[in-house]
């Protein structure tokens, strides 16, 4: 017999446990599954924006978190040629003005935990296919194990196997590429992170994330798209290697010790195009492709998005109204947050990632305080920040500086 709950949430990284932990706070009976126990680890630059940092304390979580990250409050970011651009991270009214580091191994325990402590149950099992049944779905995993709910929510990251299998996905979207390693040991770190456009193929960046004590998360990461793609590394993992040995890096890394393997995944970031509904399921995180197309980052929207399906499920449970039109509800929401950010993203990425217009950013944006914010607020994926994005507040910044 089939293990048997409300809503079944398939996949506890970021957006599932969000999910879990507000649909059980909702009263309803959860069952959160993933193929692995926790704590496991995850392929990660570790690092929390404002963005998720806002959730995290909504969730109630923030505290804890920050007994095992490592704040940081600038940024530094290096140009094609050298040169480089130091910042603080920009304040937004209702955000923290720092961005936290937390190694996604403590991080995403953390959230499971939090998920369980609010009601929801756990069961390890790798997930083979998740069927639309009458009145519900049924969720088959290995060795025959199963469990059926009235409703589910896939948030299993980039593992595109499962969508592609459930037809969700008719094929493989296009995705980004990124490896990291740990280091201890490191010297000359400012308690900065930092961003290299120098010796990483481009569109992509490198990146050092300090942690506590000497060490970082340090990762390169590309999309591999187009034209550009053939001469690009055949792996994240040579990206890296080829930024460790550059100049850059080198007098900060020439004493340390690596303190783990390389470890290379994939990046959803289509999801402009991407379905995020599919009968009664839910698709949340990356599994919707909410991964920054132009950052990299995704955790703050996957717990945004673990938010809305769950509030969006506890609707549809209330109402009892399960009807097609009530779920796509839930792709409109997403569309209107996030649609006009992923779409900006993409351009920047396409077009102003390129050595030439990188070097006279950077240069620019030293002496325009303004136009540092917003670049910072850009990467850090702030949605507000983006409004004031036209292209005459680009202009007007570019030729007709304020600060
Ligand atoms: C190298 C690298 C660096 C990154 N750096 C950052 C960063 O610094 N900051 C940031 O915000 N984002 C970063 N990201 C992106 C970030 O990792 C993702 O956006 C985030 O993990 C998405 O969360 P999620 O919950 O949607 O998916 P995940 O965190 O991937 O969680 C998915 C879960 O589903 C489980 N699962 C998968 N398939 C199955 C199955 N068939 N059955 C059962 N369980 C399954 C997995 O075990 C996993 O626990 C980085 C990504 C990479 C690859």
């Amino acid at each position: 017999m089939p293990a048997t709950c409300d809503v079944a949430v398939v996949g506890a990284g970021p957006a599932g446990s969000s999910a879990a932990y507000f649909l059980a706070r909702q009263g309803l009976k959860v069952l959160l599954v993933d193929r692995f126990e926790f704590p496991r680890d995850k392929t990660c630059g570790d690092g929390l924006t404002p963005r998720a940092l806002a959730m995290l304390d909504q969730m109630g979580l923030l505290e804890t978190v920050h007994t095992v990250g490592f704040p940081t409050r600038g940024m530094v970011i290096q140009a094609p040629n050298g040169s480089t651009l130091s910042a603080p991270i920009p304040t937004i009214a209702g955000r923290f003005g720092y961005t936290l580091i937390v190694p996604r191994l403590h991080l995403d325990a953390l959230l499971l935990e939090h998920a369980l402590r609010a009601g929801a149950s756990f069961q390890k099992m790798r997930v083979q296919t998740v069927e639309q049944v009458p009145r519900g779905v049924l969720i088959r995993g290995d060795g025959g194990a199963a469990v059926s709910a009235a409703a589910a929510v896939i948030a299993v990251g980039a593992n595109v196997g499962l969508l592609l299998r459930m037809g969700v996905l008719a094929r493989q979207p296009a995705m980004m590429v990124a490896a990291r390693t740990y280091f201890e040991g490191l010297t000359g770190l400012t308690g900065h992170s930092r961003f290299y456009f120098s010796d990483v193929p481009l569109p992509g960046y490198g990146w050092l994330f300090p942690l506590n004590g000497d060490r970082a998360n340090i990762g390169a990461g590309f999309f591999a798209h187009g034209p550009q793609a053939q001469s690009m590394p055949k792996t994240p993992a040579q990206a890296l290697t080829g930024l460790l040995k550059s100049p850059a890096l080198q007098p900060l890394v020439a004493q340390a010790r690596q303190i783990g393997p390389v470890k290379g995944h994939p990046l959803r970031v289509d999801f402009a195009t991407a379905p995020t509904v599919f009968g009664r399921i839910l698709l949340a995180g990356e599994a919707a492709g909410l991964v920054n197309p132009l950052s990299g980052e995704g955790i703050d929207y996957a717990l945004e998005s673990g938010q809305m399906a769950a509030m969006h499920l506890a609707e549809i449970f209330q109402q009892g109204d399960f009807s097609p039109a009530r779920f796509s509800r839930y792709d409109a929401a997403l569309r209107r947050r996030f649609q006009a950010l992923f779409v900006f993203c993409n351009r920047v990425r396409d077009s102003a990632l390129t050595p030439r217009r990188l070097n006279l950013l950077v240069a620019l944006a030293r002496k325009r305080p303004s136009l540092q914010k917003m670049l910072l607020n850009i990467v850090l994926g702030e949605e507000d920040a983006l409004q004031r994005v036209s292209k005459w507040a680009v202009l007007r910044e570019l030729v007709w500086p304020r600060g």
